[in-house]
């Protein structure tokens, strides 16, 4: 396994609709070492997830997981490795909630955005196996983030209000108290 670049905002690569996944291809070699090594490449990052693009693939992959106490995001609930394939995420109704992300394609800087609180999604996984579930609070704002990445979106393209842009460390000065109370509230109504 190895650990890969991450492409930076600016890339091309991140603003294109990534496509999607054959069975066949999903079934081989590299794109099976590409999942190892994406996952690698998150985990040396402390990313909550990396989708295919961020590491200048096309294709539409992305890894997610969330471990206790991860240090970008120490207010996240666990989430345990998932591999999503060709994703399809649905909204399940028009009930959002303000967050605040940041992007490893996008160093140092995080903003205001709304998320859907609660969607389906329906994937494979890298067996080439068909997952459904339902995915509520700041693990449906993670779902949506990563398939945004497919689809060339980054998350500034959802902020509604550029003035909310910071860097971490004057997120963590000035903000993060305020946002972490509000969001654990958020955490405890719905879980992960
Ligand atoms: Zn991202």
């Amino acid at each position: 396994m190895a650990v890969l670049e991450i492409r930076e905002m600016g890339d091309p690569v991140l603003r294109e609709r990534a496509r999607e996944v054959s069975a066949e291809e999903l079934a081989g070699s590299e794109v099976q070492r590409l999942i190892d090594d994406m996952i690698e490449t998150k985990r040396a990052a402390n990313g909550a997830g990396l989708a295919a693009p961020q590491v200048g693939v096309p294709l539409r992959i992305a890894v997610i997981e969330v471990t206790a106490g991860n240090p970008r995001y120490p207010y996240k609930p666990p989430i345990p490795l998932t591999v999503i394939v060709n994703p399809e995420l649905t909204p399940l109704d028009e009930v959002t909630f303000a967050t605040n992300e940041g992007c490893l394609s996008m160093p140092n800087v995080r903003g205001d955005l709304e998320r859907f609180e609660n969607v389906g999604v329906r994937h494979l996984d890298r067996q080439g196996e068909v997952q459904e579930s339902t995915r509520r609070g700041l693990t449906a704002g993670t779902f949506q983030h990563e398939v945004d990445h497919l689809d060339g979106v980054l998350f500034v393209d959802r902020m509604a209000d550029m003035r909310s842009l910071s860097t971490w460390e004057e997120f963590e000065r000035h903000r993060k108290d305020d946002f972490v109370a509000r969001i654990e509230g958020l955490v405890r109504r719905v879980g992960s």
